[in-house]
């Protein structure tokens, strides 16, 4: 892994900026910047700034000024001898300088090869590169604070004490192995499997946590359904606060789903408006109508809007019935009108005055908020790192169930050994 190329990509994202930033990693990143310097004795002291001229390495002319920063092996994002040469954002100049960096000694870094250099240098372990994945990716503040916490090595940290427990319980059993002639004492099973059981719990909260901090990531798609002219687009449109949708009188005009982002209590959520779910001979319509059963069976949630004004009607059950599949909640729209008399239970809401929207939000996150993950709390928010604390846990119950059984201390130390392995494959100590 430890190869000696040295690797250039551009930091920035394409396009034009007021800077662009070009990133080199490996033995070769001074050479480079003295050659794109040409100053071969150009020596800047570690991690400060030095404004240069920058040339072509071949045709030698003048391509930008930018500050450059060293970064010296070990004390670097990799680990190795690290180059940043601030610039200006020109795609085009940006391009001259990494071709020649290319036809100096550096290569193209493939995607994440920089973290990677970190993780396999032991700068950053295996949860802290993934956290950076997510930090990159988050779509809310709340999604970037745990993944700016989980970089920061909590979950690290929230592990350690459970591997250094789960250590002691298998030095003690080990040792029981090689020096007892007879079985465990009864006290002894008795507090080794209470550990184990304290250890296995402790995991599992853990790992509860995923089903709110995987809607932090990959936040949670909300379909909202409902007869023609029950006020799904003008909800749609409340919560979003926009004109995104087409609200008009005529029955059915909503033809196509639309889709937008909005964030609920940090949770991004992905709303989207269905057509009416009505039988229609017109073809465009049955398209729509077609995508509107799809967006609500891909839906995490259904919103299922009922005019409140009016008496719940053949079509109406019709779409409860098709929201009965999943998970649903009711609002009952216009509740702004007088005649408004809502048959159901659920939100009383108004499209037109905004009155019990901010109800309808909380009830949108409330299936899926878990109590005992507050905010403040460390979430489980990637699906490897859930999987192996299920299967940590799993382990565990079986080797307290070998215990109960005063199985074999070796039956019961494989379990162990495995729950220790998948807690250290979380921060990738063991792959
Ligand atoms: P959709 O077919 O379900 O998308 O319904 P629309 O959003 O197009 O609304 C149908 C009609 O109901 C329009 O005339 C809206 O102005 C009206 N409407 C929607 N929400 C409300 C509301 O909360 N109160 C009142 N009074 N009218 C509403």
């Amino acid at each position: 892994m430890s190869e000696n190329s040295t690797i250039v990509a551009v930091a920035t994202p394409p396009g034009r900026g007021g800077l662009g930033v070009i990133r080199l990693s490996g033995p070769a990143s001074l050479s480079i910047a003295q050659a794109l310097a040409r100053d071969e004795a150009f020596a800047p002291d570690p991690n400060r700034a030095t404004l240069r001229r920058l040339y072509h390495t071949d045709s030698g002319e003048l391509i930008d000024q930018a500050l450059i920063t060293y970064f010296r092996a070990p004390h670097s994002f990799t680990g190795e001898d690290v180059i940043e040469l601030s610039c200006h954002g020109s795609p085009v100049l940006l391009r001259q300088l990494v071709d020649c960096a290319l036809a100096l000694d550096a290569r193209a870094a493939g995607p994440g090869e920089f973290t990677l250099r970190a993780v396999s240098n032991g700068r950053i372990n295996l949860s802290q590169a993934e956290a950076i994945r997510d930090l990159i990716n988050a779509q809310t503040q709340a999604a970037a604070q745990q993944a700016a916490r989980q970089l920061n090595g909590e979950l690290s940290a929230q592990l350690q004490p459970l591997k250094d427990a789960l250590i002691r319980v298998i030095v003690q059993l080990e040792s029981a192995l090689e020096f007892v002639e007879d079985d465990l004492p009864e006290s002894d099973n008795e507090n080794l499997k209470t550990e184990i059981s304290r250890l296995k719990s402790q995991i599992a909260a853990l790992a509860n946590t995923f089903r709110t901090g995987r809607l932090f990531r990959d936040g949670l798609r909300v379909a909202l359904a409902g007869r023609p002219n029950a006020g799904k687009s003008s909800l749609f449109n409340a919560l979003l606060n926009s004109e995104r949708a087409i609200v008009t009188d005529l029955p059915g005009t909503t033809r196509d789903t639309l889709s937008e982002y909005i964030a609920l209590e940090g949770v991004p959520v992905q709303l989207t408006d269905t057509a009416g779910l009505r039988a229609s001979t017109e073809l465009i319509e049955s398209i729509g109508i077609e995508r509107a059963r799809r967006a609500m069976s891909d839906a995490d949630l259904v919103v299922v809007v009922l005019d409140g004004a009016q008496m719940l009607n053949d079509e109406d059950r019709e779409v409860l019935a098709a929201a009965s599949e999943q998970t649903y909640i009711i609002a009952s729209n216009k509740s702004d009108l007088p005649s408004f008399a809502p048959t159901l239970a659920g939100c009383a809401v108004s499209a037109k005055t905004g009155a019990g929207l901010a109800e309808l939000r909380a009830a949108i996150i409330a299936p899926f908020a878990n109590n005992d993950a507050t905010h403040s709390a460390l979430l489980i928010t990637d699906a490897r790192h859930h999987d192996l604390l299920r299967r940590a846990q799993d382990e565990l119950q079986s080797s307290a169930q070998l215990l109960a059984n005063r199985a074999s201390e070796e039956l019961t130390l494989v379990g162990l050994h495995n729950a220790l392995r998948y807690l250290g494959q979380i921060t990738g100590e063991t792959t």
